[in-house]
């Protein structure tokens, strides 16, 4: 019986967070924030610095790439890049198969930029021989912006082959890697973009409030000028850095810290290989022990990201989604809703502080709480 268990906690005695972001970080990280440092203060410069410079690695674009930090949430960053990368009279191929897809869409529309879209359902990646042909027809696209692993479904978008067609018309990639940066591999020597975006509360796990660019040097050059909001600039934020090392306005100075210590686990665990491979592991676990049970997952594995994963809500009637979520919280872990318009369905996120053990423990406690609903799926299945 669930209620037999001792609740699942993190190393702070939290539940433990099954979502894709934010999500459970170490004692380690939180403790690097209980302290007070000044913006402008040459200690937090530094810090900032170290984050900056160490960025584009993850990319192993230390040389052709600059870090430009943006405060606020991963959409902070996307918006930024799309209203600074692409200019004023510019227009965008919009890559939509889920909510991040159409966000950009909407933060476009919003700019006044122009507009372009390739729609695929949730759970089907963009067309590319499509693609080609819009690319081909359309020479007013100048970018085209992509979601690497759209977090909507989980689905894993195949930006290598967007980036070589992009690239084939001459044209400017722009990525949302939000929920696969430091997971997924994204290698600027072989996938060529201008920009990527992403976020502190991802998979480097650290907490909410910075957004970052990781910017092509010679593209973020060309984009003075472009910006139509003071605060998402990215080009007057860098040359901010380049000027004084320090941000316009106020940092979320206790996010940057921690997102440093972040990465030093982050590199510790063995960089975006070792990160990767544990998130695969979970999601390996997950996925096998959830089928087991009698769930079925939205995606096949060809098209599965190891980042977050979509189950179909169970047919049967006894199975009601609101009980099966708080007797989960009670038990210690915060599944996600689902988001999907293609089908009735949750998710449940790989990614964090969590390892193999903890996956077991949650589907333990899954097959526990469907029994206690009476809920029989493995004979309806
Ligand atoms: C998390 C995420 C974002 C940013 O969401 P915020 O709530 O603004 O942090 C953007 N794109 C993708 C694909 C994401 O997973």
């Amino acid at each position: 019986m669930a209620q037999a268990r001792r609740p699942a906690t993190s190393e702070t005695g939290d539940p433990l967070l099954l979502t894709p972001g934010p999500l459970t970080t170490s004692k380690a990280i939180k403790e690097a924030m209980v302290h007070d440092w000044g913006s402008r203060d040459a200690t937090f410069v530094g810090i900032n610095k170290a984050v900056m410079d160490e960025l584009p690695k993850v990319i192993h674009g230390e040389d052709a790439f600059v870090t430009v930090p943006m405060q606020g949430s991963g959409t902070f960053a996307v918006e930024a890049m799309l209203t600074s990368f692409v200019p004023r009279d510019g227009k965008v191929l919009v890559l939509i198969n889920g909510a991040y897809g159409q966000r950009a869409r909407r933060i476009l529309e919003i700019a006044g930029r122009g507009i372009a879209v390739h729609e695929t359902a949730e759970d089907m990646v963009p067309d590319l021989a499509e693609v080609d042909a819009m690319l081909a027809a359309d020479p007013k696209i100048s970018h085209v912006f992509a979601v690497h692993c759209e977090t909507t479904s989980g689905i894993l978008n195949p930006v290598e082959a967007i980036a070589a067609l992009v690239k084939r018309h001459g044209r400017r990639l722009l990525i949302d890697a939000m929920s696969a940066f430091g997971a997924l591999p994204l290698d600027s020597r072989e996938v060529y973009f201008d920009a990527v975006a992403a976020s502190s509360n991802k998979c480097i796990q650290g907490v909410p409030g910075l957004g970052f660019v990781i910017a092509r040097k010679s593209a973020l050059a060309e984009t003075k000028g472009n910006a139509t909001t003071l605060v998402l600039d990215l080009h007057d934020q860098n040359a901010g850095f380049e000027r004084t090392g320090q941000y316009r306005f106020t940092p979320p100075i206790h996010v940057i810290v921690a997102f440093h210590a972040a990465l030093q686990e982050f590199w510790a665990e063995g960089g975006v290989a070792g990160r990767g491979e544990r998130y695969a592991e979970n999601a390996r676990i997950l996925i096998e022990g959830m089928q087991e049970l009698g769930f079925k997952t939205l995606l096949p594995a060809t098209k599965q990201a190891p980042i977050i994963v979509t189950f179909h809500m169970p047919q049967d009637k006894a199975f009601v989604f609101q009980r099966f979520y708080d007797a989960l919280k009670e038990a210690g872990y915060v599944i996600y809703p689902g988001k999907l318009t293609v089908a009735d369905s949750f998710r449940i996120g790989c990614i964090g502080a969590l390892g193999a053990q903890d996956m077991r423990s949650f589907l333990a406690t899954v097959s526990d709480v469907l029994a206690e609903m009476g809920v029989g799926l493995k004979s309806a299945a």
